[in-house]
């Protein structure tokens, strides 16, 4: 093998090189130590602390080979990014040296100060103390010099601070219902249900140059003002087209770093929108899968930079331009490599199949608010709700075929379908499912995808964590409530089919196969009932229903305490993008965008007069023409900028719950917000280019 970085021959030892997977563990952990820490990996079990010791010594032995000095819990608050603390292996020596050392206490919890991460009013600040317990669950690495552990975030008291404990907590809980319907299958091989992620990555890269004149994209990842350039994505010239050679570069450098830490990065292309890319790994556990995102989303930033480029992962960096998303691609797999969502051959198999698949529809039906309110940030409002795919109603689509096949099963008995015969359960074979991927639909939010479902909501700077966790806890819930049923059974398969029945029969409004970007599916939607949810603030408060933290008390996942504080981190979250977008356009309006028009009418007016002294009778009607017009459209825009002002100012005065108060951002400051970027965007076509102060659309869009 070569030593080289680029060829396909060093892929093997690139790979995972900077992971302490399970082969390392193996390599460098005497046998009975790493039979302890596997048992506790596979099976929950608590860790003894003197294996934790032994674990921690190799660990750091390793990571120092790695180059590693320090070591760090690595975590997920509620801001939505990791967070992490380094401390040096060192301990001083009475002759004032170091020694190294790691213990497995240190390994095992750690505890941040973590007064300033969000809580949701979780954790007082005079009790400030949080901890960190390690997920052994998602493999240590070396990044930056550093051992990274990765780890749950808590209160001292247990509740969950972070994104991570509630996906934990609901791999469980799915694992525990989906082996008792297994159980009722007869399968006995099964130990564990694993739940399965791989998230397609969307972003857009931008030349450093253009994004460092633009306060806009500094402070919020997003433009605030920006007419639309002459040359949109309607070409669509820039889907799957060749690589450029500095995204071509960057991508490369991307791929490399990323195999570095395990993450199997896998298909990379150019996406709809001009400057916008996607990057989709190889799936995995969902616990891996969201740590490797957040892996993923942090290399793609600081590698663009090293390529002159900024990643933009804001889910609409652009009007008028497709925003990014994150499609989660979801699924159940048995720990013996069985996926629960794979249609089958035998009608054993199927049967099987059709019980999971209609889980999750009726899942999905129940709980459309709460997987809304899963992908629901200020920032992927641009996204839902407007006339962009996918859209704020949650449907499900299955493809035409597997329609077919629930409508025979509902129809019972009656040959009611164009296929043959009638279907009955555990007794005839399902026709082949089309698996490839030529009809797919891309408008829906949740589609069947041959043997995954691909829920496409998720915002691109979103973790996974969140969507995995109400998904997962969702689909135990129904899964729970099969399982009830059937164990209860005198003739299995009987029961089956009128279980099967009953959720196509009570839980088909919840399927469309057609253009779900389409107002006439929205009036559909209306007759079906389905909820149109179109905001975030909307979202969110639907997260508090009694429905849905019945559910999440349920199954372990979260306490009321812990849903409500989270929701209040929502609503916190939400105005204060609103309020820091609102600032920067304030500050834009007056310093930049308000100057430069008044420099380019003093032109105008410069050469009116200019004119007028020389004595010559040359035609000036049109420098008086462009003076009065963009004389008047200035004045709006001053008329614009004291109004969102004003109401900026009312915001933060307002008293009572953060619902109402974000209730205010959405209806007021940013509806003011609007309005002033209309009338920035018109000035932007009227005045002069040599005047304006930031770069366009077109400089922004087509410049790398
Ligand atoms: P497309 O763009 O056509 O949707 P991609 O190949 O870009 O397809 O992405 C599909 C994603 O789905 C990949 O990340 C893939 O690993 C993931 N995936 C495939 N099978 C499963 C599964 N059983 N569970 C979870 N994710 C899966
Ligand atoms: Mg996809």
């Amino acid at each position: 093998m070569t030593k080289s970085n680029n060829g396909e021959g060093s892929l093997h030892e690139i790979f995972g090189s900077s992971v302490f997977s399970d082969a390392i563990m193996k390599e460098h952990l005497p046998k009975p130590t790493y039979q302890a820490l596997k048992k506790t990996i596979d099976e929950g079990l608590d860790l003894d602390p003197a294996v934790a010791d032994v674990v921690a010594i190799a660990m750091m032995g390793w990571a120092i080979e790695k180059g590693a000095t320090h070591f760090t819990h690595w975590f997920q608050p509620m801001t939505g990014i990791t967070a992490e603390k380094h401390d040096a292996f060192i301990s001083p020596t009475p002759e004032g040296k170091v020694i190294l050392e790691f213990s497995g206490k240190e390994l095992i919890k750690g505890e941040p100060d973590a007064s300033s991460f969000p809580s949701g009013g979780m954790r007082a600040t005079f009790e400030a103390r949080g901890y960190t317990a390690w997920d052994c669950t998602s493999p240590a690495f070396v990044k930056d010099g550093s051992l990274c552990i990765p780890t749950a975030f808590c209160s001292y008291t247990g509740e969950a601070l972070d994104k991570k404990t509630p996906l934990l907590r609901s791999m469980e809980a799915l694992s525990k219902q989906a082996l008792r319907v297994l159980k009722l299958f007869d399968n006995k091989s099964a130990s564990k249900v694993i739940t399965t992620v791989g998230p397609e990555q969307e972003y857009f890269l931008i030349d450093k140059r253009m994004y460092d004149l633009r306060k806009d994209l500094i402070f919020t990842g997003r433009t605030l003002f920006g007419a639309k350039p002459p040359k949109g994505q309607e070409m669509g010239d820039h889907y799957f087209g060749s690589l450029k050679e500095r995204i071509s570069a960057f991508m490369k450098e991307l791929d490399q770093e990323l195999w570095k830490l395990g993450v199997a990065a896998k298909t990379k292309h150019n996406e709809v929108a001009p400057a916008q890319h996607e990057l989709a790994p190889i799936f995995t556990t969902a616990n891996i899968a969201t740590d490797h995102n957040q892996l993923t989303m942090e290399m793609m930033k600081k590698i663009a930079l090293r390529h002159g480029l900024v990643c933009l992962l804001h889910e609409k960096p652009f009007a008028g331009v497709n925003g990014s998303g994150k499609h989660v691609n979801w699924s159940m797999a048995t720990d013996d490599g069985q996926n629960l969502l794979e249609p089958g051959y035998t009608p054993h198999e199927n049967a099987q199949f059709l019980v999971y698949l209609c889980a999750v529809i009726k899942g999905v039906d129940e709980y459309a608010d709460l997987l809304r309110a899963s992908a629901a940030t200020a920032g992927n409002d641009h996204r839902l709700g407007t006339h962009e795919a996918p859209p704020a109603i949650v449907s499900v689509y299955l493809g035409k075929q597997l329609t077919d096949i629930l409508e025979q099963i509902a129809g019972g008995g009656t040959t009611n379908s164009s296929q043959d015969g009638l279907l009955k359960i555990g007794v005839t074979t399902l026709p082949d499912l089309p698996k490839d991927s030529t009809d797919r639909n891309r408008t829906s939010p949740f589609a069947f995808t041959g043997n995954k479902f691909e829920f496409r909501m998720v915002g691109s700077s979103a973790s996974t964590a969140t969507a995995s966790f109400v998904l997962n806890t969702i689909v135990a819930d129904m899964l729970k409530q099969i399982a009830d049923r059937l164990e209860q059974a005198k003739d299995f398969q009987d029961e089956v089919q009128k279980l099967l029945q009953e959720i196509v029969k009570n839980h088909k409004k919840i399927i469309f196969n057609g253009n779900s970007d389409s107002d006439a599916w929205v009036q559909e939607t209306k007759k079906r009932g389905l909820p149109n949810i179109t905001s975030t603030v909307a979202a969110i408060r639907t997260m508090i229903s009694d429905k849905n933290i019945a559910l999440f008390e349920e199954h372990h996942i979260l306490t009321r305490h812990e849903i409500e504080s989270r929701c209040e981190i929502n609503f916190e979250n939400y105005m204060k993008a609103i309020n820091i977008e609102a600032l920067t356009m304030l500050e834009m309006a007056k310093r930049q965008i308000l100057p430069a028009v008044i420099e380019y009418t003093t032109m105008l007016a410069d050469s009116i007069n200019t004119i007028k002294t020389t004595g010559i009778k040359a035609d000036i009607s049109v420098q008086e023409e462009l003076l009065t017009e963009v004389s008047t459209l200035t004045a709006t825009f001053r008329n614009d900028t004291v109004a969102l002002e004003k109401t900026l100012a009312q915001a933060a005065d307002i008293c009572g719950d953060t619902f109402g108060r974000a209730c205010f951002y959405r209806d007021q400051v940013f509806v003011k917000m609007g309005k002033l970027r209309e009338t920035g965007d018109k000035l932007e076509t009227m005045v002069g280019e040599v005047y304006w102060p930031l770069p366009t659309y077109g400089d922004l869009l087509f410049n790398v």
